[in-house]
């Protein structure tokens, strides 16, 4: 493990902020006849007339279980996207930091970087859409705090190298956040096993894709005890409600339900690749290790309204690095796929 002190990349102000403590936290209600007059809430049942568990407790019993990492190694959020905000806002100066993102990815990194005002250096995936390690390394200078690793990657549905990722963590000066939101499709092992290895990781998962509640907004993060007690102090206390909470306990307590969702979204994925490899506008299917597909057409633009006049709303990517004429198609159900198949094939 390397040498890492946490403290020298938290915000000082983070660093010497007193969190805001609710009465809830320091009372627990172990007998179950404590009265709470504390809070100003109603006192009449409804199921939601009281505040939620501003720690998850029995949601993160259950993911531990799950995932095979302590409690005190996870926190969450509304939505990852929450969480990716909180990271910024936990080790970054606005004005002063600098972070790494490797477009083409997902769009929230520069987002939540204007927000903070932190400088993005954007370091390009190579031809194979994986990352160029010593490009990024050497884009690195005094104030870059974060570099931003999305695998499997949003658009590009490929997974990173491992041994890249591995370097990157090593050498890296600052922390690794790997963002999985797809890595239930992926036949990868989750980073979430090498957090005892890397004190400067995070890792960053949903249950807006595999889990299919992104109505419930749920981000699951994963990181060291110590960095996780940073990002406790900054979040808000109940940013998690408590119809979010249950229902992704239930979901999370049908481990076979969801397998059963996803092995249907591969077998759909399966299904379309072959059907897309035979379009004669689609000059390239890209693999997909995630439950969308990015691929090459001869003019996105075109493409993309004809589908729309077609009814069908895709991503047109056309726009991004690396991703010239490239549409991404979200893996739907067989009804929805055919649909998207039967429309390109009345292009052609
Ligand atoms: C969809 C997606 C997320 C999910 O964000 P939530 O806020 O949890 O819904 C996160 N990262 C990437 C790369 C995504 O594509």
């Amino acid at each position: 493990m390397k040498n890492f002190n946490l403290n020298t990349y938290v915000r000082s102000n983070v660093l010497n902020l007193k969190p805001y403590a609710s009465a809830r936290d320091e009372y627990k209600d172990i007998s179950g006849e404590m009265v709470f007059l504390d809070a100003n809430e109603n006192p009449f049942e409804n199921g939601v007339n009281r505040y939620p568990d501003p720690q998850q407790k029995t949601l993160k019993t259950r993911l531990s279980l799950l995932k095979q990492v302590s409690e005190k190694q996870i926190l969450l959020g509304n939505g990852s996207d929450e969480i990716l905000d909180l990271i910024f806002r936990a080790f970054c100066e606005p004005n002063t930091n600098q972070i790494i993102t490797t477009p083409p990815t997902y769009g929230m990194y520069e987002v939540l970087a204007n927000l903070n005002a932190i400088a993005i250096k954007k370091v390009e995936l190579n031809s194979l859409f994986q990352p160029k390690v010593d490009a990024i390394l050497e884009a690195q200078n005094d104030q870059t705090k974060l570099l931003f690793l999305c695998s499997p990657n949003n658009p590009t549905a490929n997974s990173f190298n491992v041994e890249s990722i591995t370097t990157l963590i090593s050498k890296f000066k600052g922390i690794v956040v790997i963002d999985e939101a797809y890595i239930d499709f992926s036949t990868e092992e989750s980073w979430v096993k090498k957090l005892h290895e890397f004190p400067n990781l995070i890792v960053t998962q949903t249950l807006s894709k595999a889990y299919g509640m992104a109505g419930i907004r749920l981000g699951i993060c994963f990181a060291s005890e110590e960095i996780i007690a940073v990002l406790n102090k900054i979040k808000p206390p109940y940013n998690v409600n408590e119809l979010t909470q249950r229902k992704a306990l239930e979901r999370l307590s049908q481990p076979e339900k969801v397998s059963e969702d996803i092995q249907h979204i591969l077998q759909q994925r399966k299904h379309l690749l072959a059907e897309l490899t035979a379009i004669n506008f689609i000059e390239f299917v890209y693999p997909s290790d995630a439950n969308f597909i990015l691929v090459k057409v001869d003019d996105a633009n075109t493409r993309y309204f004809q589908l729309i006049e077609k009814g069908i709303v895709v991503r047109n990517r056309t726009n991004q690095p690396l991703c010239q004429n490239c549409l991404r198609f979200t893996v739907g159900t067989e009804r929805e796929n055919n649909n998207l198949i039967t429309a390109l094939k009345q292009l052609q």
